[in-house]
């Protein structure tokens, strides 16, 4: 893992969060761009790593992705974002490819990937890996970012706010790494800070959830008032 050494790098992207979405975003983007891959605690704890039961996506031959989003939409009785839902379940088959394609090790059934029947859905469409799919997920994505030389892990590093310019533009951050406000330029950030399950009482989720990336993107996750930028 790097740290933060120059504390005045500009960052093509700069990605906050090391779960399972952050870590495949920094993947899946082009290897001549820098990124930077910053999490407030260490890569090994997110909810993804404790994710068990497994992920859906309509991969067999008896099943459709119009399929999953009538069940996801069925289950999630009013509360679900169509045009989100839609582009999951239609994105879900490629990227389940790509995560083998990565070395994810998913439960097979002879050649074919293993496919579980669970609750809410019509078809068996839930892939696994024993009962611990988030940490091969992890596990697997993680030693794929250890291996690109463009991607800097940064971890203890907490994720103030965006960074907007007057035009309202995002040009980076504002993070807190080793006691220090710093200012971090980038090209684009993407915010994959997971849910907040930590805003209720009790909650199964780890202790970083605690819905950071939706306050930055509403801009009440101001402690940096009054910070000047180190360059
Ligand atoms: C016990 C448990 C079991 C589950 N089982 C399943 C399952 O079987 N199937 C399923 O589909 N889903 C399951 N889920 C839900 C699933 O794990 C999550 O929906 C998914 O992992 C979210 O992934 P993510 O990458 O968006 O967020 P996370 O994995 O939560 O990652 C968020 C990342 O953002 C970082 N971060 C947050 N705020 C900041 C900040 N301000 N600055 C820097 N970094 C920050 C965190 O440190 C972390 O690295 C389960 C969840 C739990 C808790």
């Amino acid at each position: 893992m790097t740290p933060l050494q120059n504390l005045s790098q500009t960052f093509d992207v700069l990605v906050i969060g090391a779960g399972a979405a952050g870590l495949y975003t920094a993947l899946c983007l082009p290897d001549n761009l820098t990124i930077g891959l910053i999490t407030k605690d260490t890569v090994s704890l997110s909810a993804s790593d404790w994710a068990q039961g497994g992920i859906a996506a309509a991969m067999s031959k008896e099943d459709s992705p119009l399929l999953h989003v009538e069940d996801t939409i069925a289950a999630g009785a009013g509360l679900c974002d169509f045009a989100a839902v839609n582009f999951l379940a239609q994105k879900a088959p490629s990227c389940i490819q790509s995560l083998v394609s990565m070395g994810v090790a998913f439960d097979r059934q002879g050649e074919q990937l293993a496919l579980t029947l669970e609750a809410a859905h019509s078809r068996r469409r839930v892939l696994h890996a024993a009962d611990t799919t988030g940490k091969e997920v992890i596990t697997t994505l993680t030693a794929q970012v250890l291996q690109r030389k463009n991607i800097s892990i940064l971890q203890k590093t907490l994720a103030l706010s965006l960074w907007l310019a007057q035009t309202g533009r995002c040009q980076g951050i504002s993070l807190i790494y080793d006691h220090r406000v710093i200012w971090v330029r980038a090209k684009a950030v993407v915010l994959a800070t997971g849910g907040g399950g930590q805003v209720f009482a009790h909650t199964t989720n780890p202790a970083v959830s605690t819905g950071d990336g939706g306050a930055m993107h509403s801009g009440t996750c101001g402690f940096s008032y009054g910070v000047q930028p180190l360059y």
